[in-house]
Order: structure tokens, then C-alpha cells, then sequence
């Protein structure tokens, strides 16, 4: 590789770059030179900037606006110092030239800008002239520039400057030594780089991290909240801040914490603010950034009319305001609020600082709230497992049980240990098959919810123990399936008082069946000895009549009399027993032909009695046909035999159709019932006239009552005593697959 040859202007170049900061390293890879070539080309440049400045020779008319001093024509080091001069003349970072006794030699146009000075205002003149209203800054340059005279060389240092919109800068002064033609120190070059951005991300990154670990370390969000204030406010040179939170008692927002720098003016109107709540709204400054979810400044809170506090906060001596909400996604959960005691412009970055400590406030008030919610519905949790008599459980996705409650052990009895791990088809349970456990297995494995399965497991105090759980399937946000849950509960006593009843119920019917028997067999063979009492009697009066005065006659009527209804009450007791024993299978029969039927039977009392029946068109159902025909024939025979005494009576057959089963009514205009007999006349031998009135035995309801029970239906009456009764009875309809 040819070696390049560096004439000096480029050699100024190169040295100019390093003068603007660039690190020296980066330089000389950058050209290919060696570090030591570098120092010595700098040395080179400076010492004749410096000569320059020594020179006794005044430089020529032609002005240079960096340097006035430095131009001058001629050799070869003075064509360097001149494209020096107009490099450093267009550098875009400020460069100014300092003579040894401490007078501003010159600057260029960079420096200009950024102080907005013209720099004929500033040549001559020392820092504490230039920074007479910064005197701290003066001071600093001043102890620098003295170090440098003391020890020459290169020095930096970080400094604030007020600029000239009156904003702070952080800069980097970069300041070297040069030496006049004496070789002793005739000045110094100086550079000024703005570092503010930096510094600024480092003060925001050091608040961030100071506000998360107050966080973090907080349990609550108003123990946190002073100390996040505190960081904003220290870090920044703000008096006083606050948050503002929903009250929901309150219904509005309210000042729920403050902290201010220690002055019992702020402290007051900050007590004063505690005192009222507000809504969001379009003004104001709080109102404002909850109504809008932006944040508001006030530069000057005097002069804000909309800001209720204001005048307060302005008698404590604040003057600057300004607030931004604490967010959660697009949700306004708060305000912060910030007053400074000077005025101060809106600042994009101090908004954006604010508006990340608002964001990390939002995420922790969010998630104290999700805590919060989580332990009251564990505590809900815990209630209810710790009063409830029932367990809980937990399976994997496998199946296998994973959690019992300790319920479970203080209500079976039984070592969960064994269970634990397991599925529940891998401990044996008697009451179930095979096929049972298959059925349970193919639900769990479909994720249904499942309820009451009902295991019987062997128990080392008892018999066995009989559980009854359900349980319902689990899915992560994924949908992904997890396992089930559920609840246990010990239901040996339900099934041992089932049994119980079975025994019970198994019991009665068999005493019912003994009684039916007992009612079929005493009325059937009664009815042999009545007969001979009654043909006797009979005979006895034939033969002996004569022979026997009036009243052994009468009393032999008596016994005629007693044997004949005695017969019938043995017969319609038989009839009612054999509702029970000899009725036919229920099969589809057409309702309007057993009518006909019934009618044809009853022709006889209808003709008499000058009755007319009615029907509506009647259905198709489910019947023993003798038995329905035994109903109809008792109800319409009743229908006729309690009629008025005025009128012929008139009776319907009527049907409707009540969803499930048909409701048939027999209506009559006859005597009526009243109310307190509606459910009596349906037991047996229940009448409510003498025979003289009404003849019969008061069985024929009750055997209307137990056809419908067979039949699965109900009946009832209802009626207007003296003016008719209704009879209604249903019978379930026909099902589909029945037909
Ligand atoms: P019985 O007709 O033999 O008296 P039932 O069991 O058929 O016996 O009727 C019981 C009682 O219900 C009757 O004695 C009568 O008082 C009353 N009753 C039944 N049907 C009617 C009706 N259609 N109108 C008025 N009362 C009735």
C-alpha cells in the first residue's frame, strides 16, 4: 500500500476532527496513522495557532472571522492556518480561542449560535464578564482556566450553562493549551459539546429506575407514592407534586398523596387540595388530563382563571404547573401533578419523563388492584371450602388426581395418600362396571363437565364410604386443556337412608299387594254367606210369616234390607279392588268409541231422566279401555243422579289439549259440591247424602280416582254448589314412538 502524503492542511483536518471530540483511536484507524504521528500533528497546529497569536506582527487587513488576529500570508504554515481558520470557522460545534491572561480571543459561528452572542460583543472579554448573571459557571471556567496555566496540557469538564432562551445545557468543555513562540503558554483552544441529550436520558433513566425500585419494594400504592413524587421532584428542581385517584366513596377523583419540599405555605395549599374531589372534565388542570387523557401546563398559574386552586398554589409561592394521567392502556386511572416555584416552559422531555412514571404508576396500581382481587377471591375460595362440608379436587391433564382438600380425609375417613397420583378407574369401586368406568373415561376424555358420579370405596372404619363428585374440565389461555377440577361430597348417609327407604317402600307394596288380596279374597268369599243369610231370611218369611207378629217381620226387613246393600258394598269394594289386580295393559284405544259405549249402557237413565249428553270430538289415548269406560260411566252416572230438582240435566264431554296430556271434563248443571268436599268424595264409601236422597255407596269416585292413578293422571272437581259440577281428569298423551 503506498503511503499516503499528508500535506498540512490536511494534517489541520485530521487535528480538527479530534478537537470536535472524535477519540483519538478512532482517528487514527480512521487515517491510517499512528498515535504518536497524531500528537505530534496537533502539537504542531496548536503551537502555530499559538504563534500565531504571539506574533508581534500585526496580521494583514483582511479580517478573519474566526481569529482577527490570525491571518497572515505567505509560507506554507500559514495556507495550513488559514483552511484552519475555515474549518474551524464551519464546524458545527461551538470553538472559541482564549488568550493566556484569560481575555476571549475569538470563537466561531457554531459558538455564536448556541450562545446567541455576536461574537464581536464577546472578543476581549473574560468569563466572569461573559457569565456576570451565572456566577457558579464563571467560577468553574475560571478554576479550569487556572489549572490549565498551572499545568498545560488537555482538560475537560462537564458544566451547566444557562443558553440564550434562558434553557439549561449540559455541556463537555474541552479545553488544550498552546504555546507562543517562547514555547511558553500563550492560550488556549476550547470546545464546547452539548451534551444535554445524554444527560437527560441518564437523569430519566436514573428516576425510571429509582421510581420502579420504590415500587417494587412498596406493598401499596400510596406507601410508594411519596417517594415516586419525591424522585420526579428532587431530580428535577420541582417544588411539589401529587396523585389523584377515583375515590369511589367519594364519587370523583380526589388527592390521594404529596410530597413537597419542606415549606409550610406548599404544605397548606397541598392540605387544601386533599380537601375537595373533582370530575374529569374540559378545564382546569387535574379536570383537564382526566377529561382529555392528555397532559396540560400552566406556565403561569395566576394567570389561569379555569385552574380553581390556582390562587392558593400562587400564594404558596408556586408558579409553573403542570399534570399528565396515569395510564393503563387507553383506561385514565389518575393524574400526576407537578408545581415548580419558577416559571417554566412547556418541556417535551420533562412531559415524556412524567409520562413514564405515570405509565410504570398505572401498571402497579393495576396490578395491586388484580392482587387485591386475587386474595379476596382466594379468601372467597377458602370460605367456602372451610364451611362447606364438600371437598375440592384437582386432576392433570392425564387424569390423575393431583389436589385433595383436607375435607376430604375429615369427612370419608379415608388415606388419600393411595388416591393421589392415581386416576379414578385405578381403585376399584363395587358399585361400578366396566363399562360404567368406560362411560366416565370416553366424558373426561371428550373435556365435558360431568355431575353426581357416584363411587362406593372401600373405608377401614365403615362397610364402604359412598362419594358423589363433579367436576369440570380446565383450559389455559391457550385453550389448551389442563386437567379437571372440581368438588367431593360424602353422600353414605343419603345412600344408606336410601336403602332404608327402598326396604321401606318394598315393604308396603308387598303389605298393599297382601291387602289387595285380602280385599279381592274377604269380599269375594263374603259374598257366599251373605247370600245365605239373604235367601234364608227370605224363606224364613215365606214359611213363617204368618206365624210371626209385625215386628219380627219388620226386623226380618231389616236384615233383608242390610244383606242386599251389604252385597253391594262387597261388590263395589270388589270392583275397586280389581282396579288394581285385573286391569289390562294400557294401549293406544279411541276415547270417542269407549264413550259410545258408556252411552249405550246408560240409555236407560238418560231416557228417564230426559238428560242431554254432549261431546267434543275425543282423542286417541293411552288406556285400559274397560277401565276408562268404567270412569266415564261413573261420572256421567253421577252426572244424571245428583241433578236439580228443576231442570233436565244437561252434561258435557269435553277435551283439551294441556301440552303433554289431554284434560277431559264431565260438566253437569246439577246440585253441585261445595268446596270442603272437593277432595273427600274421591275416598272410599265417602257420601255426602243418605241413601233415602241419593241411592249408591259412595265408591264409585274412588275408583274413578285409582283408574287415573293407574292411567298416570290426576283428577279433581270443581263446582258452584246448586248450579253444576265439573269433573276433570287428564290422561297423558300419546308419545310419538308409541304410535
Ligand atoms: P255415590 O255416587 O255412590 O254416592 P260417588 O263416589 O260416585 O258415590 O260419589 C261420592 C259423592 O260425591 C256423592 O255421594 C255425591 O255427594 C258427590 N257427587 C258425585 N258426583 C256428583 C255430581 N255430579 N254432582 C254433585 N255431587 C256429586
Amino acid at each position: 500500500m503506498p503511503v499516503r502524503q499528508w500535506d498540512p492542511a490536511s494534517k489541520a483536518k485530521v487535528v480538527l476532527e479530534g478537537l470536535q471530540g472524535k477519540p483519538e483511536t478512532a482517528i487514527c484507524k480512521r487515517h491510517n496513522i499512528k498515535p504518536a504521528e497524531y500528537r505530534s500533528w496537533r502539537k504542531q497546529f496548536l503551537a502555530k495557532i499559538a504563534r500565531s497569536f504571539a506574533s508581534p506582527r500585526r496580521p494583514s487587513t483582511e479580517r478573519s472571522p474566526v481569529l482577527p488576529s490570525l491571518a497572515r500570508a505567505g509560507d506554507e504554515s500559514s495556507e495550513a492556518l488559514r483552511v484552519a481558520q475555515e474549518l474551524i470557522e464551519v464546524l458545527p460545534i461551538p470553538v472559541f480561542f482564549k488568550a493566556r491572561d484569560g481575555k476571549h480571543l475569538g470563537a466561531n459561528k457554531a459558538w455564536e449560535a448556541y450562545f446567541g452572542v455576536e461574537r464581536e460583543s464577546f472578543i476581549g472579554k473574560t468569563v466572569n464578564e461573559l457569565f456576570s448573571h451565572a456566577p457558579e459557571v464563571a467560577a468553574k471556567h475560571q478554576a479550569a482556566d487556572e489549572d490549565l496555566w498551572r499545568n498545560p496540557g488537555t482538560r475537560s469538564y462537564e458544566l451547566q450553562v444557562p443558553v440564550h432562551d434562558g434553557s439549561i445545557h449540559h455541556t463537555l468543555n474541552y479545553k488544550a493549551t498552546f504555546t507562543g513562540p517562547d514555547g511558553k503558554v500563550a492560550g488556549l483552544i476550547g470546545t464546547i459539546i452539548d451534551i444535554t441529550e445524554r444527560k437527560r436520558a441518564e437523569q430519566r433513566q436514573a428516576i425510571e429506575h429509582r421510581v420502579t425500585r420504590l415500587l417494587s419494594e412498596s406493598e401499596t400504592v400510596a406507601g410508594a407514592m411519596p417517594g415516586v413524587l419525591a424522585a420526579f421532584c428532587e431530580s428535577l428542581g420541582w417544588a411539589c407534586g401529587t396523585r389523584w385517584s377515583m375515590d369511589a366513596k367519594a364519587g370523583g377523583f380526589r388527592c390521594e398523596e404529596a410530597w413537597s419540599i419542606d415549606d409550610p405555605e406548599i404544605a397548606a395549599f397541598l392540605a387544601a387540595s386533599h380537601e375537595s374531589t373533582y370530575q374529569p372534565g374540559q378545564a382546569g388542570l387535574v379536570r383537564r388530563v382526566l377529561g382529555t387523557g392528555q397532559p396540560v401546563w400552566i406556565v403561569d398559574i395566576a394567570a389561569e382563571e379555569s385552574f380553581l386552586r390556582g390562587r392558593q398554589a400562587a400564594r404558596a409561592g408556586l408558579r409553573s404547573a403542570f399534570a399528565l394521567p396515569i395510564r393503563l392502556g387507553d383506561q385514565v386511572l389518575g393524574a400526576l401533578e407537578f408545581f415548580h416555584r419558577d416559571e417554566r416552559l412547556p418541556d417535551e422531555w420533562l412531559l415524556k419523563t412524567g409520562v413514564a412514571i405515570g405509565n410504570q404508576v398505572g401498571s402497579f396500581m393495576a396490578r395491586k388492584q388484580a392482587e387485591r382481587e386475587l386474595r379476596q377471591s382466594e379468601e372467597r375460595f377458602r370460605s367456602l371450602t372451610a364451611l362447606s362440608s364438600d371437598w375440592y379436587w384437582e386432576q392433570d391433564e392425564q387424569f390423575r388426581l393431583s389436589f385433595l382438600s383436607s375435607r376430604f380425609v375429615e369427612r370419608t375417613g379415608i388415606d388419600p395418600a393411595p388416591y393421589l397420583g392415581r386416576r379414578r378407574w385405578d381403585q376399584p369401586a363395587p358399585n361400578l362396571t366396566e363399562a360404567d368406568w368406560e362411560r366416565h373415561r370416553a366424558q373426561l376424555e371428550r373435556h365435558e363437565p360431568f355431575f353426581d358420579f357416584e363411587m362406593e370405596r372401600a373405608s377401614p372404619d365403615a362397610d364402604s364410604v359412598w362419594l358423589s363428585v363433579s367436576g369440570e374440565p380446565v383450559f389455559d389461555e391457550g385453550r389448551r386443556f389442563r386437567g379437571y377440577r372440581g368438588v367431593g361430597t360424602d353422600i353414605t348417609e343419603r345412600k344408606r337412608a336410601q336403602g332404608v327407604l327402598r326396604a321401606a317402600y318394598d315393604e308396603l307394596a308387598r303389605s298393599n299387594a297382601e291387602l289387595q288380596q285380602f280385599a279381592y279374597v274377604a269380599s269375594h268369599d263374603l259374598q257366599e254367606p251373605l247370600r245365605m243369610i239373604g235367601s234364608y231370611t227370605q224363606l224364613l218369611e215365606k214359611r213363617y210369616g204368618a206365624k210371626l207378629d209385625q215386628d219380627a217381620r219388620e226386623f226380618m226387613d231389616f236384615i233383608v234390607d242390610g244383606a242386599t246393600r251389604m252385597k253391594q258394598l262387597i261388590e263395589d269394594l270388589l270392583a275397586y279392588s280389581h282396579v288394581g289386580t285385573r286391569g289390562k295393559e294400557l294401549r293406544p284405544v279411541q276415547a270417542q268409541a269407549v264413550l259410545d259405549k258408556v252411552l249405550i249402557n246408560l240409555r236407560g237413565a238418560v231416557e228417564q231422566s230426559g238428560a242431554t249428553v254432549t261431546h267434543d270430538p275425543l282423542p286417541e289415548v293411552n288406556a285400559d279401555d274397560m277401565q276408562l269406560a268404567q270412569l266415564l260411566q261413573n261420572l256421567i252416572g253421577n252426572a244424571i243422579k245428583f241433578r236439580g230438582k228443576d231442570e233436565a240435566p244437561r252434561i258435557h264431554v269435553g277435551v283439551e289439549d294441556a301440552g303433554d296430556e289431554w284434560r277431559f271434563t264431565v260438566a253437569d248443571n246439577g246440585i253441585g259440591i261445595e268446596p270442603q268436599y272437593f277432595e273427600r268424595i274421591f275416598m272410599v264409601f265417602q257420601r255426602l247424602h243418605t241413601r233415602d236422597e241419593y241411592p249408591g255407596t259412595g265408591i264409585g269416585l274412588a275408583i274413578c280416582k285409582k283408574v287415573i292413578d293407574r292411567h298416570d293422571g290426576r283428577i279433581w272437581v270443581e263446582s258452584a254448589y246448586g248450579k253444576g259440577s265439573k269433573f276433570y281428569f287428564t290422561l297423558p298423551k300419546i308419545r310419538k314412538e308409541e304410535t
